[in-house]
């Protein structure tokens, strides 16, 4: 049989409610049909510094995660969006680098294949400093947890405010600061709303989403470690984080094709986080979200359809 003729191998999933625990979340995955899974590994609108992850939490998510059918390394963690690693402010930096450390840790314990966070903003305008600042979190990071497989990765920003990652320049100077021998348990992901939204005109043609790709893929030395798959609201540069369904906001599903098409989206997690059909979901009810699973199957058939 021809390559082009088989199923293209997206691993494909969302970021599922999390009531009832990340197992509830891993099961609403497996029933969705889904291969990939975001959760958060604690609540995230605090720094989580001080919560670790108990063995039988670990067991519990790995083995709602095998009912599943989902493989831990397609599992990412979504860090605190309260972490400023970036800030010149010592104090918040440090408990900034405290709770990122934190965070690496629980997701390592989960055995998850990567844990992405918001590098944070630029407060006094001198981003130079601050990409320096992130880096030197992510060493701290990774020196508080000397081994696992879990890879640290930077998420791409809207560019609101001061946020320093919205370029690729940008991203791959946080990552020259890690030391060689660290180097390969760290990484970054792409988020499609972020891009559009500080200014990469993703939607422009096949090859203006191509050429953005190789230009994080030149600067960084490698491709994204994950994708998220969110439409958006706002317009080409406006810094607005405003996510929306996959081919209902200014990104457009011919965009969404283009990028499934290409090599780097076969094999690393694509995750939906897109807003829900219904928001307040029972501790025990594990049906999948019925728009992330309508935005999945639409997915795959852009992949397939689009030119
Ligand atoms: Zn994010
Ligand atoms: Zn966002």
């Amino acid at each position: 049989m021809e390559v082009g003729m088989t199923e293209r191998p997206l691993v494909l999933g969302a970021h599922c409610v999390e009531t009832g625990g990340i197992p509830m979340a891993a099961r609403r995955a497996g029933r969705g049909g889904m291969q990939a899974l975001q959760v958060f590994s604690a609540v995230p609108k605090f720094y989580n510094d001080k919560i670790g992850v108990k063995p039988e939490r670990v067991a519990r998510f790995h083995e709602a995660l095998g009912v599943a059918g989902i493989r831990p390394e397609h599992v990412v963690v979504h860090a605190a969006y309260v972490l400023n690693c970036a800030t010149p402010d010592p104090e918040k930096w440090a408990r900034a680098a405290a709770g990122l450390a934190k965070e690496f840790e629980r997701s390592t314990a989960l055995g998850v294949g990567g844990v992405c966070f918001h590098p944070g903003a630029a407060t006094d305008g001198d981003r130079d400093a601050a990409i320096a600042r992130v880096s030197e979190a992510m060493r701290r990071a990774l020196a508080a947890v000397p081994e696992g497989r879990t890879r640290l990765l930077i998420e791409n920003t809207a560019g609101a405010g001061t946020t320093v990652g919205r370029t690729a320049d940008e991203v791959a100077a946080m990552l020259q600061g890690i030391p060689a021998e660290q180097r390969g348990r760290t990484g970054y992901g792409l988020d499609t709303c972020h891009l559009f939204a500080s200014g990469h005109a993703i939607n422009a043609s096949r090859a203006a989403l191509t050429a953005v790709l190789d230009a994080f893929e030149q600067a960084t030395g490698e491709a994204p470690a994950f994708f998220h798959l969110n439409d958006s609201e706002g317009a080409l540069g406006s810094n607005r984080d405003r996510h929306m369904r996959v081919g209902a906001g200014l990104i457009g599903e011919e965009a969404f094709g283009w990028l499934l098409q290409d090599a780097r989206a076969i094999g690393v997690p694509l995750i939906l986080e897109t807003p829900q059909a219904i928001e307040e979901v029972p501790d025990d009810d594990d049906t999948p979200d019925a728009w992330d699973v309508e935005s999945i199957a639409q997915l795959r058939d852009w992949a397939r359809t689009t030119a």
